[in-house]
Order: structure tokens, then sequence, then C-alpha cells
């Protein structure tokens, strides 16, 4: 069989990219070794970036079945802060078994060839084939690894799907609501919970889903994370089937393929190193794999594919470089246990952290608001260092 395009990894990314390229009528085969509908670990929380997006590449609005608004976000920082700040514009959550099986649905619909519950057994980059796990082989013009944070693709690109130093590693369990009664259903999230990164309750239509995540190498042990969490909220980690996956911290891959080879998603290392967000990038690289393949495949643009793509892509990389810094300002434990007060004092800040979590802010935007208040902290030591207090400084 030979395909104009053949994607490996059926998520966000790859529907994304499967979808705009089989709607231009290119033969398109998508291979994922699941069969769908499947799980995916994540919090499945959709900020208004992803559905700005979705909107954009499907055409459509979403299916409010599978996706549920929250108006109010409640930050902590291990039980402290209980007042809650209220988020103006909602953020959406879904589970992702549903989600990416409805993505995935769109693309079959649109015309794409899918072939699940099979992975690629060997790839032939030099005369663009591989051979699939059930025997089948194909050849294509372009391949898009669109295979998540293990990537495969990415393995055999770079000799690792990512670096150990710099991932992000997350447990999450699924409480059903019957045990959390008192649990108010709003979106919740803990700073204190992880070192560089942080805890969540996200409310579902059934359940909550409860995680850690953060630097793998700050926290050795995640899962003692996940147990004290837990514990603050009345539950015993041990009641319930924790699961644990590898999360893209931003460590992104430049260029992001070589050759006739793109790489998107978390494939690439797109994933947000302050939130975790990565379903609006896996989204916005699929949709600009599909416009870079579509213009080079039908002779709009003279230039190789993975050229075109990567205009698109420094643009979701550029956003990536100011979450590094911020993560800088937030993260470390010195600094945050010294700043924690400047930033909770500051209500513009606060609001600008809530706009940005809800997609509305841009990085660039928010950098300026904590840079002044981390200023402020800065002029305020000499204070400190007398154990003078400023008027209206509390403690954290
Ligand atoms: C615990 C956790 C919580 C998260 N919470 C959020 C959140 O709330 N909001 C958010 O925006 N992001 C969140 N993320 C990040 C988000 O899940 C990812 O960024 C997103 O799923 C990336 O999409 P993708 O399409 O690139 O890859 P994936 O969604 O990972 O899809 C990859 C696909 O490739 C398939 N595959 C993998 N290897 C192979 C192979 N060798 N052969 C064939 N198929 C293969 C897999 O079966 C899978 O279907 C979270 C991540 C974790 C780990």
């Amino acid at each position: 069989m030979t395909y104009d395009i053949v994607i490996i990894g059926g998520g966000p990314s790859g529907s994304a990219a499967a979808f705009l390229t089989a709607t231009q009528g290119l033969r398109v085969c998508l291979i994922d070794k699941a069969v769908f509908p499947r799980d995916k670990l994540c919090g499945g929380l959709l900020t208004r970036r992803s559905k700005v997006l979705f909107e954009r590449i499907f055409g459509r609005k979403w299916d409010e079945d599978i996706i549920i608004a929250k108006d109010k976000v409640v930050m902590f920082s291990q039980n402290r802060f209980p007042d809650g700040i209220s988020q103006p514009s909602p953020m959406f959550l879904t589970m992702r078994y549903d989600f990416d099986a409805y993505l995935l649905d769109m693309a079959v619909k649109a015309g794409a060839e899918i072939k699940t519950g099979v992975k690629v057994a060997s790839f032939d980059f030099d005369n663009s084939e591989l051979t699939l796990t059930s025997g089948e082989r194909m050849s294509y013009r372009y391949l898009v690894g669109a295979d998540g944070v293990n990537s495969q693709v990415a393995k055999l690109l770079y000799g690792e799907s990512f670096n150990r130093d710099k991932i992000g590693f997350a447990l999450e369990v699924e409480v059903p609501r019957a045990d959390m009664p008192e649990q108010a259903d709003d979106i919740e999230i803990d700073m204190a919970a992880s070192i560089w990164g942080y805890g969540w309750t996200f409310p579902k239509k059934d359940s909550f889903t409860i995680g850690v995540g953060g630097l793998h190498v700050k926290n050795p042990d995640m899962k003692e994370n996940l147990r004290l969490y837990m514990a603050r909220k009345g539950l015993d980690m041990k009641a319930y089937r924790v699961k644990g996956h590898f999360l893209s911290t931003g460590d992104f891959r430049d260029p992001p393929g070589r050759g006739n080879i793109i790489l998107v998603g978390d494939a690439a290392g797109l994933g947000d190193p302050l939130t975790g967000e990565g379903i609006s990038n896996a989204l916005q690289s699929g949709e600009a794999a599909a416009h870079a393949l579509i213009a080079a495949l039908s002779g709009k643009s003279v230039q190789p594919a993975l050229q075109d793509y990567r205009s698109e892509y420094a643009r979701i990389t550029s956003t990536l470089k100011y979450a590094r810094v911020l993560c800088w300002l937030i993260y470390p434990r010195k600094v945050r246990t010294y700043l924690a007060g400047f930033y909770t004092g500051s209500g513009r800040l606060q609001r600008g952290y809530l706009a940005m979590l809800a997609g509305e802010l841009e990085y660039k935007a928010l950098l300026p608001l904590f840079a002044g208040q981390a200023l402020k902290a800065v002029k305020a030591l000499p204070l400190k260092w007398l154990g003078i207090k400023r008027k209206g400084e509390r403690d954290i």
C-alpha cells in the first residue's frame, strides 16, 4: 500500500493532522497501537485555546455531551488560601476515553484510513517504508510521528523519546463522586503538592480526577506526593487504582523531524512546562503539520514540508520559552517560599495567572506581572533580613 501520509498515533495531534489532510483528498493512513475508545492518562482539562483550535480544525462546535464547562478555579498551597479565586471565563473538562475517540471518528469520516491495535514492527526511513506487527507493509511520501511522549518515531530519530533529566512524571486516580460528597465542584490546583509541579482535582460527570505531577528528577517519590495530597482530602490512596505516565514539559525538538518525517504534539515535546497543558499544542502542531503537508503535496509550496512546518512550530515553541522563564520565578523551593506572599498579595497577578490558565492571556503578557512582583520582593529583602514585616505581609 502506498499512502501520501502515514500518521503514527491517534491522540489529538494525530487526529487533527489526519482530519485536515484527509479532508483535502490526500491518501492518509493513521496507525495506533490501541483500539479506540481507549484510556489516556490525563486531567482532561481543555482551555479556551483548545476550544478555539478545535473549532478551527474540525469546523464545528464540540459535543457538549462529552465536554463540561466549569467557571471556578481554586488555587491552594497545602490547603492554604482556601478563599478560592473565581475565573471569569469557563474552562472545560472531558474524559480522554471519549474525547480522543470523538476526534478519531471525525478523521475517519473525513476519509482517513485507520489501523488500530497494531504497532510498527520496523521502519525503513531511507526507502519511506514500514512494516506493521500484523505483517502488512506500506510506503509513504510523508510520515508524521504523533505517538506521544514515549514516541517510537522520536526514539528512532534521536536515540531516545525524551531526555530523562527534563521530563515530567504524573500519577492519577479516578475517585467516584460518592467517595467525596463534600468536595466542591470546582477546578482545584494545589501548588505545593509536588516539586516543580502541582496537584489537581478536576470534577468530571461521574468522578473526580485527582493527580500530582512535576519534574521527574525533582520528585523521586511521586507516590508519596499523591498519598499526602489525597490524605489531605480524607482519601486513602490504597483504595484506588493509581496510574502513572511521563509528562511532556516543553523540552521540545528542534528541528521537529528530519527529511520527510515530522513530529507533532508530545512526540515533539510540546507539553507546557508550567501548567502541563498539552492538548492545545497537540492540536495546533497537528494543524500546522497538515497545512505544511497539504502545501508540499499539492505543489503549492516549493519548500520541503518540514521547513514550512517549522515557521508555525516556532510560534508554539516561543510560548514554551516564556513558560520556562516563568517556571524559574515560581517553582524553585526558595524562590517559592519567599515570593509566594508577593504573588498572592497581587490581585492583578492572580487574575492574570488564571486568565493564562484559561487560555485567555499569553505568557508574554503574564511575565511582566511576575517580574514586577519579583522585583518588589528583591527590594524588600533588606527589611526581611532586619526582621521588619511589610504592611499587609502574610506568612506563607
Ligand atoms: C497525568 C497527565 C495529566 C495531563 N493533564 C492534561 C490536561 O488536563 N490538559 C491538557 O491539555 N494536557 C494534559 N496532559 C498532557 C496531554 O495528555 C498530552 O499533551 C496530549 O495527550 C498530547 O497529545 P498527542 O496527540 O501528542 O499524544 P497522545 O495523546 O499521547 O496520543 C498518542 C497516541 O499514540 C499511540 N501510540 C503510542 N505509541 C505508539 C506506537 N509505537 N505505535 C502506534 N501507536 C502508538 C497511543 O496509543 C496514543 O493513542 C496530561 C498528561 C498527563 C500524563
